[in-house]
């Protein structure tokens, strides 16, 4: 489950009584951490299945800066194909060329050649990063239906759920009921842009987006695993089959809402039922399975409903932070062109600095980074270095009339 962190489990874990209390009824691991730094979607399910670090999954990020590609634009996507030119740069091609270890399924096909290795999900990125390289099936949820791999076929399973999904989203759907445990979470806030905190997922016809950032996107994915089941037969082998199931909406709900407001309470307790339904139409089949749940990483709630619970030091990110405002800034410093200076994924993600600086300009880059970073020091160090740790970066002299 996408975003479904520790705390979250230990917050609603009491009011579940679907699938999640279910599995609750096993071992349980409560306080999840992970060893990784960048707990994002795509390094965190990099790991789930192949008991490796992001840096030998080669899953470093959602996304990152390769200055050596040879298009214009430097930013990789994790699970794209960047040798092959989209027409649309947003519409890259899915791959799962980036990931550089096998997945379970993978080496349980190894092991048994008659097992198979299913992947599905909200999110390209979970479901290849989940399934890897030789998948007999994968697919993720894109625009308004289920799709796969560039040149593999469709298959009935995934054509029935696509038409269930667009019946839906065409004649749209009443808000789903509050459960009496969510309603002390009402309350509307102002969050950015946005009015959070009364939400109940009502779906207006053919409103796509508002899908995916909704449970149904959750029930839709279970739904599809359930018809591949089917169509595969899957657990009734002679070997042992993996499927893989991320549930992308918990975390489409807390980017969009937050992580303590109605609308996550709602997306949990509909989830808890749906992945209860899912289990007991494994059962009906007379399928002998084992589930393990866990997540990629956890989120926020919104700041503003933040500040409210006493926490009035929690803030939205300085949009000084962003790549192009960073690198206007250290281009007014040292008269470096800005074009380009600073690259990345934005105020959450990593940074990195062009690559290719003319030679003469080098010396105004490295004369700004010692103004932050005095001389690094000898290491091991004899003995503790008068200018260590390094001082902060003396901040811009504010403009007049701001
Ligand atoms: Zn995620």
């Amino acid at each position: 489950m996408d975003q479904f962190s520790a705390d979250l489990f230990a917050e609603y874990r009491s009011h579940f009584t679907g699938g999640l209390a279910r599995l609750a009824t096993g071992a349980v691991f409560p306080a999840g951490y992970q060893s990784h730094a960048a707990t994002e979607t795509c390094p965190g399910h990099s790991t789930l299945l192949t008991g490796n670090r992001p840096a030998h999954t080669g899953i470093i990020a959602n996304t990152w800066i390769d200055q050596s590609v040879a298009r214009p634009k430097k930013e990789v996507y994790c699970a794209e194909d960047e040798t092959r030119a989209a027409a649309d740069p947003k519409d890259y091609v899915a791959s799962v060329g980036h990931l550089l270890v096998p997945t379970l399924g993978e080496r349980m096909k190894q092991h048994w050649p008659a097992a198979r290795n299913v992947a599905v999900s909200g999110k390209d990125r979970a479901a290849l990063m989940m399934g890897g390289h030789v998948i007999d099936q994968v697919w993720w949820w894109k625009n308004n239906g289920f799709v796969t791999l560039d040149g593999r076929s469709d298959v009935p399973a995934a054509r029935a759920e696509n038409a269930a999904v667009a019946k839906l989203l065409a004649k749209g759907a009443p808000a789903l009921p509050l459960p009496a445990f969510c309603a002390p979470r009402e309350g509307a806030i102002q969050a950015g842009s946005a009015t959070v905190g009364t939400g109940h997922f009502a779906l207006a016809a053919g409103d796509a987006t508002a899908f995916r950032a909704s449970p149904r996107l959750d029930q839709a994915t279970l739904d599809l695993a359930l018809k591949l089941v089917d169509a595969m037969k899957l657990g009734k082998g002679a070997a042992p089959d993996m499927l893989a199931v991320s549930l992308s909406a918990t975390d489409y709900v807390g980017h969009a809402t937050g992580t303590q407001g109605p609308e996550m309470c709602l997306q949990l307790a509909t989830v808890d039922q749906a992945l209860g339904a899912f289990f007991a139409a494994l059962d009906a089949r007379g399928i002998d399975y084992g589930v393990v749940l866990s997540a990629d990483h956890g989120g926020f709630d919104m700041p503003e409903r933040q500040n409210r619970a006493a926490m009035p030091q929690v803030a939205r990110a300085d949009a000084a932070l962003l790549p192009k405002a960073l690198s206007a800034a250290v281009a007014a410093r040292t008269g470096l062109p800005a074009q380009g200076l600073i690259l990345g994924d934005g105020a959450a993600g990593d940074f990195w600095v062009k690559a290719d600086l003319p030679p003469p300009t080098r010396p105004a880059w490295w004369k700004q980074r010692a103004r932050c970073w005095p001389a690094i020091p000898r290491w091991p160090p004899c003995s503790p270095p008068r200018n260590w740790p390094p001082r902060r970066c003396r901040p811009a002299r504010p403009k007049p009339g701001h």
